[in-house]
């Protein structure tokens, strides 16, 4: 399909244009899109709009906040082929992390269509639910929900930073696992723009991803003695601030050290005063790393530095984890087989991004496709991604498609 005539370099940047206002900030350039509020509730109708037109027969949510729009045989024949991504944003985040995957679907879709080619397997479009994390605070909320990973009266009872719980952000109670709608799919494929520069030094404007480091969240409370900034000599302070400041120092060394990942991008002062040495500083540790004994090996490196730091400070540390993602190994004979339908030497790449597709590799056979990404920065307004690339990345996928599920 490469050499074909859809005009697919002409679409990408039409569709993309029709989403690209909504949700930005003016004053950032960044997306406010977070789960269930009414920029990606627009982005959810303008979602059904282009499907429904594009001849999806059924455009479906599945009670856990996420929307599937079906083309082809209907999905209850099963072994069908799942294409999408997540419209959410992490604050201020970039335009292409997440509805580029759910463009390129449908643009794969609409490719295939007017070639005239015929689905033998149902064919579904997914966008996810609350991917970032970025309002109830977990991550692949929509695609855990899905699977059974999250428990749904745990997740109703999340509540975001206005005190709303996701219940109420919903309207009622998340459907939970649906195995009968799981079982039923025999592929997914997510299309993302690359989180690095990968691409970039290899020349190449499409990826396959071999799979997803292992990953986690850990919060960390240091604890210490609120007191007046100017009469409290040096030497009697309690200042929880060092032992925070100490740490983040550690986290950016001990990852150096391993060749993994460790980021304290989160932070939170109690009182948070100009002239008072602070009571408590709640930072959030964010730790990536090749393989699960590496990851280990690094928060406790973090972990140990922070609580020798703290003995010195006089103050005291207690390190919560609040998530865990293990080692994704996505499905070797998927992408043994992107690879040939792809030829020209596609590159395979590990992310240490968490995805949908993470989630999802649990219970389908699952792979990603990465899209070049010239600043390699992801997750701020610098985000992004050529318009030919883009093109590139719905033309692969179709190829993928089409092999997958085209007669
Ligand atoms: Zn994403």
């Amino acid at each position: 399909m490469t050499s074909n005539p859809i005009p697919v370099h002409t679409w990408f940047p039409r569709l993309w244009a029709e989403i690209a206002p909504i949700g930005r900030d003016p004053g950032t350039g960044g997306y406010l899109r977070y789960g269930f509020t009414e920029p990606v509730r627009e982005l959810e109708r303008w979602f059904r709009g282009v499907a429904e037109a594009d001849g999806a027969h059924t455009v479906v949510p599945d009670g856990n906040g996420n929307l599937i729009a079906w083309y082809g045989p209907p999905p209850e024949q099963g072994d069908a082929v799942l294409l999408g991504s997540h419209f959410d944003s992490v604050p201020h985040g970039g335009g292409y992390d997440g509805p580029l995957g759910i463009v390129s679907a449908l643009l794969a879709v609409r490719a295939l269509r007017a070639e005239g080619r015929e689905f033998r397997r149902p064919v579904g479009v997914v966008a996810f639910a609350e991917e970032e994390g970025s309002r109830f605070g977990v991550p692949c909320l929509g695609s855990r929900l899905l699977t059974g990973a999250l428990d749904p009266d745990r997740a109703a009872a999340l509540t975001d930073r206005d005190g709303v719980t996701l219940a109420e952000a919903m309207g009622g109670r998340p459907a939970g696992a649906r195995p009968e709608l799981l079982d039923g799919i025999g592929a997914f494929v997510e299309l993302h723009v690359e989180q690095g520069r990968a691409l970039v030094d290899l020349g190449a404007p499409v990826g396959v991803a071999s799979g997803i480091w292992p990953h986690g969240r850990w919060r960390l409370d240091f604890t210490g003695e609120a007191n007046h900034a100017g009469t409290t000599r040096m030497a009697d302070r309690r200042d929880p601030m060092l032992t925070y400041a100490f740490t983040v120092l550690a986290a950016n060394k001990e990852a150096r050290l391993r060749g993994a990942h460790a980021t304290i991008g989160r932070v939170e002062v109690e009182p948070n005063a100009t002239n008072a040495i602070p009571a408590r500083v709640r930072g959030w540790l964010d730790a990536r790393a090749a393989d699960a004994g590496t990851l280990e090996a690094l928060v406790e490196g973090v972990r140990a530095k922070a609580a020798d730091r703290a003995t010195r400070d006089g103050t005291t540390l207690t390190v919560t984890r609040e998530s865990l993602s293990p080692l994704v190994e996505f499905d070797g004979g998927l992408v043994k087989a992107f690879r040939e339908v792809l030829a020209e030497g596609v590159p395979v790449l590990p992310t240490a991004a968490g995805h949908d597709a993470g989630i999802l590799a649990e219970h389908v056979p699952t792979a990603m496709l990465f899209v070049r990404n010239p600043t390699g920065v992801s997750h701020s307004p610098a985000e992004a991604a050529g318009d030919d690339d883009c093109a590139e990345g719905v033309r692969r996928l179709a190829d993928l498609l089409a092999h997958l599920a085209a007669g």
